[in-house]
Protein backbone atom coordinates (compact mmCIF):
# COMPACT_ATOMS: atom_id res chain seq x y z
CA UNK A 1 0.00 0.00 0.00
CA UNK A 2 1.95 3.23 -1.51
CA UNK A 3 -0.95 5.70 -0.16
CA UNK A 4 0.63 8.59 1.94
CA UNK A 5 -2.21 10.94 3.74
CA UNK A 6 -0.40 14.54 4.36
CA UNK A 7 -3.62 16.20 4.92
CA UNK A 8 -6.70 15.65 6.69
CA UNK A 9 -10.01 17.69 6.25
CA UNK A 10 -12.52 17.92 8.62
CA UNK A 11 -16.15 19.20 8.57
CA UNK A 12 -17.53 20.00 11.35
CA UNK A 13 -15.99 22.21 13.85
CA UNK A 14 -18.17 21.09 16.85
CA UNK A 15 -17.07 18.79 20.27
CA UNK A 16 -15.78 16.19 17.77
CA UNK A 17 -14.70 18.61 15.18
CA UNK A 18 -11.82 20.58 16.28
CA UNK A 19 -10.97 17.48 18.39
CA UNK A 20 -10.42 15.67 15.56
CA UNK A 21 -8.47 18.38 14.03
CA UNK A 22 -6.69 18.30 17.21
CA UNK A 23 -5.67 15.09 17.23
CA UNK A 24 -4.53 15.21 13.15
CA UNK A 25 -2.28 18.06 13.49
CA UNK A 26 -0.66 17.00 17.00
CA UNK A 27 0.24 13.84 15.12
CA UNK A 28 2.06 15.83 12.44
CA UNK A 29 -0.94 16.39 9.30
CA UNK A 30 -1.71 19.47 7.66
CA UNK A 31 -5.63 19.82 8.52
CA UNK A 32 -8.46 21.76 6.41
CA UNK A 33 -12.06 22.29 9.18
CA UNK A 34 -14.72 23.41 7.85
CA UNK A 35 -18.42 24.38 9.23
CA UNK A 36 -21.22 25.75 7.48
CA UNK A 37 -21.35 28.64 10.14
CA UNK A 38 -18.48 30.56 9.56
CA UNK A 39 -18.40 31.38 13.47
CA UNK A 40 -18.50 28.08 14.33
CA UNK A 41 -15.39 27.01 12.31
CA UNK A 42 -13.49 30.28 13.97
CA UNK A 43 -14.67 29.15 17.79
CA UNK A 44 -13.65 25.42 16.60
CA UNK A 45 -10.03 26.92 16.42
CA UNK A 46 -10.30 29.16 19.57
CA UNK A 47 -11.11 26.19 21.43
CA UNK A 48 -8.36 23.56 19.79
CA UNK A 49 -5.83 26.81 20.72
CA UNK A 50 -7.41 26.41 24.30
CA UNK A 51 -7.37 22.83 24.99
CA UNK A 52 -3.44 22.20 23.12
CA UNK A 53 -2.81 24.81 25.89
CA UNK A 54 -4.14 23.06 28.64
CA UNK A 55 -2.28 20.01 27.96
CA UNK A 56 0.82 22.37 27.48
CA UNK A 57 0.42 23.66 31.05
CA UNK A 58 -0.09 19.94 31.88
CA UNK A 59 3.08 19.06 30.60
CA UNK A 60 1.79 16.95 28.16
CA UNK A 61 2.72 19.03 25.33
CA UNK A 62 5.65 21.24 24.54
CA UNK A 63 5.01 24.96 23.81
CA UNK A 64 6.88 25.19 20.63
CA UNK A 65 5.61 21.64 19.26
CA UNK A 66 2.23 23.42 20.39
CA UNK A 67 2.73 26.44 18.08
CA UNK A 68 3.55 24.16 15.12
CA UNK A 69 0.59 22.08 15.59
CA UNK A 70 -1.48 25.26 15.48
CA UNK A 71 -0.04 26.67 12.67
CA UNK A 72 -0.88 23.38 10.82
CA UNK A 73 -4.57 24.18 10.98
CA UNK A 74 -6.80 26.32 8.72
CA UNK A 75 -10.72 26.83 9.19
CA UNK A 76 -13.12 28.08 7.21
CA UNK A 77 -16.58 27.38 5.08
CA UNK A 78 -15.47 26.96 1.42
CA UNK A 79 -15.53 22.87 0.12
CA UNK A 80 -12.55 24.25 -2.07
CA UNK A 81 -10.04 24.22 0.65
CA UNK A 82 -10.34 20.20 0.49
CA UNK A 83 -8.61 19.51 -2.83
CA UNK A 84 -5.78 18.76 -1.84
CA UNK A 85 -6.66 16.52 0.97
CA UNK A 86 -6.20 12.78 0.79
CA UNK A 87 -8.68 12.09 4.16
CA UNK A 88 -11.69 13.80 4.67
CA UNK A 89 -13.16 13.14 8.08
CA UNK A 90 -17.01 14.10 8.59
CA UNK A 91 -18.09 14.96 12.20
CA UNK A 92 -21.15 17.43 11.42
CA UNK A 93 -24.03 17.16 13.28
CA UNK A 94 -25.63 13.32 13.66
CA UNK A 95 -28.42 13.63 10.88
CA UNK A 96 -28.72 11.42 7.84
CA UNK A 97 -30.13 14.21 5.33
CA UNK A 98 -27.34 16.99 6.51
CA UNK A 99 -24.31 14.21 6.23
CA UNK A 100 -25.82 13.22 2.78
CA UNK A 101 -25.74 17.13 1.77
CA UNK A 102 -22.20 17.61 2.47
CA UNK A 103 -20.57 14.17 0.84
CA UNK A 104 -22.94 15.44 -2.24
CA UNK A 105 -20.95 18.82 -1.50
CA UNK A 106 -17.69 16.97 -1.10
CA UNK A 107 -17.14 14.10 -4.04
CA UNK A 108 -17.54 17.57 -6.07
CA UNK A 109 -14.13 19.09 -4.97
CA UNK A 110 -12.58 16.07 -3.69
CA UNK A 111 -9.54 14.12 -5.62
CA UNK A 112 -10.76 10.45 -7.24
CA UNK A 113 -8.66 8.78 -5.00
CA UNK A 114 -9.01 10.85 -1.52
CA UNK A 115 -10.95 8.15 1.24
CA UNK A 116 -13.99 9.89 3.18
CA UNK A 117 -14.30 8.74 6.78
CA UNK A 118 -17.44 9.44 8.96
CA UNK A 119 -17.48 9.65 12.37
CA UNK A 120 -21.15 9.44 12.93
CA UNK A 121 -22.20 7.93 16.19
CA UNK A 122 -25.09 5.65 14.61
CA UNK A 123 -25.91 5.93 10.99
CA UNK A 124 -25.38 2.98 8.25
CA UNK A 125 -21.72 3.32 7.07
CA UNK A 126 -23.44 1.61 3.82
CA UNK A 127 -25.96 3.72 3.15
CA UNK A 128 -23.37 6.70 3.43
CA UNK A 129 -21.12 5.31 1.54
CA UNK A 130 -23.69 4.63 -0.75
CA UNK A 131 -24.38 8.39 -1.39
CA UNK A 132 -20.64 9.35 -2.51
CA UNK A 133 -18.69 8.30 -5.78
CA UNK A 134 -16.67 6.16 -3.90
CA UNK A 135 -18.23 3.57 -1.69
CA UNK A 136 -14.83 1.25 -1.54
CA UNK A 137 -12.81 4.24 -0.62
CA UNK A 138 -15.84 5.72 2.46
CA UNK A 139 -15.48 3.81 6.43
CA UNK A 140 -16.54 4.69 9.69
CA UNK A 141 -14.02 6.57 11.89
CA UNK A 142 -15.86 6.58 15.21
CA UNK A 143 -14.25 8.86 18.03
CA UNK A 144 -14.78 9.33 21.45
CA UNK A 145 -15.30 12.81 23.11
CA UNK A 146 -13.34 14.05 24.05
CA UNK A 147 -10.88 12.89 21.23
CA UNK A 148 -7.49 14.37 22.51
CA UNK A 149 -8.24 12.22 25.89
CA UNK A 150 -10.27 9.07 25.42
CA UNK A 151 -8.19 6.05 23.37
CA UNK A 152 -10.43 4.39 21.26
CA UNK A 153 -11.65 4.59 17.87
CA UNK A 154 -14.19 2.58 16.51
CA UNK A 155 -13.30 1.38 13.05
CA UNK A 156 -16.53 0.18 10.55
CA UNK A 157 -16.63 -1.17 7.55
CA UNK A 158 -19.54 -0.78 5.15
CA UNK A 159 -20.62 -3.43 2.91
CA UNK A 160 -18.17 -2.07 -0.17
CA UNK A 161 -15.13 -0.75 2.13
CA UNK A 162 -12.21 -2.17 0.31
CA UNK A 163 -9.79 -3.69 2.40
CA UNK A 164 -6.88 -1.25 1.69
CA UNK A 165 -9.38 1.52 2.95
CA UNK A 166 -10.05 -0.06 6.08
CA UNK A 167 -6.33 -1.14 6.64
CA UNK A 168 -5.11 2.59 5.82
CA UNK A 169 -7.61 3.84 8.66
CA UNK A 170 -6.94 1.48 11.23
CA UNK A 171 -3.34 2.16 11.08
CA UNK A 172 -3.88 6.35 11.30
CA UNK A 173 -5.65 5.70 13.96
CA UNK A 174 -2.80 4.05 15.63
CA UNK A 175 -0.81 6.50 14.00
CA UNK A 176 -3.09 9.00 15.93
CA UNK A 177 -2.28 7.42 19.28
CA UNK A 178 -5.81 5.65 19.08
CA UNK A 179 -6.80 1.91 20.01
CA UNK A 180 -8.82 1.06 16.96
CA UNK A 181 -11.49 -1.67 17.98
CA UNK A 182 -13.59 -3.13 14.67
CA UNK A 183 -17.30 -3.44 15.01
CA UNK A 184 -19.75 -4.28 12.31
CA UNK A 185 -22.46 -1.79 9.98
CA UNK A 186 -25.09 -2.29 12.89
CA UNK A 187 -27.10 0.42 14.20
CA UNK A 188 -24.62 2.59 16.95
CA UNK A 189 -21.97 0.26 16.38
CA UNK A 190 -20.69 -1.29 19.71
CA UNK A 191 -20.11 1.57 22.07
CA UNK A 192 -23.32 3.56 21.24
CA UNK A 193 -25.52 0.15 20.96
CA UNK A 194 -24.47 -0.52 24.72
CA UNK A 195 -23.96 3.65 26.19
CA UNK A 196 -27.38 4.78 24.89
CA UNK A 197 -29.69 2.34 25.90
CA UNK A 198 -28.30 2.89 29.38
CA UNK A 199 -28.89 6.65 29.13
CA UNK A 200 -32.19 6.52 27.65
CA UNK A 201 -33.25 3.76 30.81
CA UNK A 202 -31.67 6.35 33.04
CA UNK A 203 -33.89 9.37 31.69
CA UNK A 204 -36.92 6.78 32.03
CA UNK A 205 -36.02 6.54 35.67
CA UNK A 206 -35.81 10.26 36.55
CA UNK A 207 -39.15 10.88 34.18
CA UNK A 208 -40.96 8.17 36.15
CA UNK A 209 -39.52 9.52 39.20
CA UNK A 210 -37.86 6.80 40.25
CA UNK A 211 -34.80 9.25 41.55
CA UNK A 212 -33.60 12.66 41.38
CA UNK A 213 -30.64 14.20 38.69
CA UNK A 214 -28.63 14.05 41.79
CA UNK A 215 -29.77 10.58 42.88
CA UNK A 216 -29.48 9.34 39.53
CA UNK A 217 -26.14 10.21 38.80
CA UNK A 218 -24.49 9.69 42.25
CA UNK A 219 -25.76 6.06 42.30
CA UNK A 220 -24.37 5.40 38.97
CA UNK A 221 -21.13 7.15 40.12
CA UNK A 222 -20.71 5.02 43.53
CA UNK A 223 -22.89 2.00 42.36
CA UNK A 224 -21.05 0.90 39.24
CA UNK A 225 -17.56 3.01 39.55
CA UNK A 226 -18.57 4.98 36.52
CA UNK A 227 -16.37 8.36 36.32
CA UNK A 228 -19.91 10.55 35.10
CA UNK A 229 -23.23 10.23 35.81
CA UNK A 230 -25.32 8.85 32.92
CA UNK A 231 -27.48 12.32 33.00
CA UNK A 232 -24.21 13.91 33.54
CA UNK A 233 -22.88 11.85 30.37
CA UNK A 234 -26.24 13.10 28.09
CA UNK A 235 -25.23 16.64 28.57
CA UNK A 236 -21.79 16.04 28.05
CA UNK A 237 -22.32 14.02 24.57
CA UNK A 238 -25.15 16.28 23.75
CA UNK A 239 -28.99 15.67 24.25
CA UNK A 240 -29.90 16.19 20.31
CA UNK A 241 -26.93 13.56 19.29
CA UNK A 242 -28.08 10.83 22.45
CA UNK A 243 -31.78 12.02 20.72
CA UNK A 244 -30.91 10.57 16.95
CA UNK A 245 -29.05 7.64 18.25
CA UNK A 246 -32.12 6.16 20.03
CA UNK A 247 -34.16 6.84 16.80
CA UNK A 248 -31.41 5.40 14.63
CA UNK A 249 -31.34 2.30 17.07
CA UNK A 250 -35.33 2.11 17.26
CA UNK A 251 -36.09 2.32 13.55
CA UNK A 252 -32.55 0.32 12.14
CA UNK A 253 -33.47 -2.54 15.09
CA UNK A 254 -37.39 -1.96 14.72
CA UNK A 255 -37.54 -3.02 18.60
CA UNK A 256 -39.41 -1.09 21.16
CA UNK A 257 -36.91 -1.41 23.65
CA UNK A 258 -34.81 1.34 22.23
CA UNK A 259 -37.99 3.91 22.31
CA UNK A 260 -36.56 6.95 23.43
CA UNK A 261 -37.23 8.19 26.35
CA UNK A 262 -40.72 11.30 26.38
CA UNK A 263 -38.74 13.59 28.09
CA UNK A 264 -35.53 13.75 25.96
CA UNK A 265 -37.68 14.28 23.30
CA UNK A 266 -39.21 17.14 24.93
CA UNK A 267 -35.17 18.20 26.27
CA UNK A 268 -34.39 18.34 22.78
CA UNK A 269 -37.57 20.54 21.56
CA UNK A 270 -37.22 22.78 23.84
CA UNK A 271 -33.62 23.18 22.92
CA UNK A 272 -31.89 22.11 25.96
CA UNK A 273 -29.39 20.36 24.17
CA UNK A 274 -26.88 20.05 27.63
CA UNK A 275 -23.83 21.16 28.18
CA UNK A 276 -23.06 23.04 24.37
CA UNK A 277 -26.40 25.01 25.08
CA UNK A 278 -26.15 26.08 28.42
CA UNK A 279 -28.47 23.29 30.00
CA UNK A 280 -29.93 19.98 29.98
CA UNK A 281 -30.14 18.00 33.05
CA UNK A 282 -27.62 20.51 34.63
CA UNK A 283 -28.39 24.23 34.15
CA UNK A 284 -24.80 25.45 33.16
CA UNK A 285 -24.77 29.11 33.79
CA UNK A 286 -22.98 29.56 36.62
CA UNK A 287 -19.69 28.39 38.38
CA UNK A 288 -21.00 24.88 39.27
CA UNK A 289 -23.39 22.93 37.25
CA UNK A 290 -26.91 22.90 39.17
CA UNK A 291 -29.46 19.88 38.44
CA UNK A 292 -32.43 20.91 36.98
CA UNK A 293 -34.58 18.33 38.91
P1 LIG B 1 -21.80 19.55 17.64
O1 LIG B 1 -23.21 19.97 17.71
O2 LIG B 1 -20.85 19.95 18.75
O3 LIG B 1 -21.13 20.04 16.26
C1 LIG B 1 -21.70 19.83 15.02
C2 LIG B 1 -21.13 20.87 14.06
O4 LIG B 1 -21.58 20.55 12.73
C3 LIG B 1 -21.60 22.31 14.36
O5 LIG B 1 -20.48 23.16 14.50
C4 LIG B 1 -22.45 22.66 13.13
O6 LIG B 1 -22.35 24.03 12.79
C5 LIG B 1 -21.81 21.77 12.07
N1 LIG B 1 -22.68 21.56 10.92
C6 LIG B 1 -24.03 21.36 10.90
N2 LIG B 1 -24.47 21.22 9.62
C7 LIG B 1 -23.37 21.34 8.82
C8 LIG B 1 -23.15 21.31 7.42
N3 LIG B 1 -24.16 21.11 6.58
N4 LIG B 1 -21.90 21.47 6.96
C9 LIG B 1 -20.86 21.64 7.79
N5 LIG B 1 -20.98 21.70 9.14
C10 LIG B 1 -22.22 21.54 9.65
O7 LIG B 1 -21.83 17.95 17.49
P2 LIG B 1 -20.69 16.88 17.85
O8 LIG B 1 -20.92 16.39 19.23
O9 LIG B 1 -19.36 17.45 17.46
O10 LIG B 1 -21.09 15.69 16.87
C11 LIG B 1 -20.65 15.64 15.53
C12 LIG B 1 -20.69 14.20 15.02
O11 LIG B 1 -19.87 13.37 15.87
C13 LIG B 1 -22.08 13.57 15.02
O12 LIG B 1 -22.18 12.69 13.93
C14 LIG B 1 -22.08 12.80 16.34
O13 LIG B 1 -22.98 11.73 16.35
C15 LIG B 1 -20.64 12.30 16.36
N6 LIG B 1 -20.12 11.93 17.69
C16 LIG B 1 -20.46 12.66 18.79
C17 LIG B 1 -19.97 12.29 20.04
C18 LIG B 1 -20.31 13.08 21.28
O14 LIG B 1 -20.06 12.61 22.40
N7 LIG B 1 -20.88 14.26 21.16
C19 LIG B 1 -19.08 11.20 20.16
C20 LIG B 1 -18.72 10.50 18.99
C21 LIG B 1 -19.25 10.87 17.76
Amino acid sequence: MSFEIKKIGVVGSGQMGNGIAHVCAKAGYDVFMLDSNADAAKDGLVKIDHNMEREVSRGQFDAAAKAKALARITAGTNYKDFKDCQLVIEAATEDETIKKAILTELVAVLPADALIASNTSSISITRLGAHTDRPGKFVGMHFMNPVPRMELVEIIRGIATDEDTYAIIRELAVKLGKTPVNAEDFPAFIVNRILLPMINEAIYTLYEGVGSVVSIDTAMKLGTHHPMGPLELADFIGLDTCLAVMHVLHEGLADTKYRPCPLLVKYVEAGWLGRKSGRGFYDYSGDEPVPTR
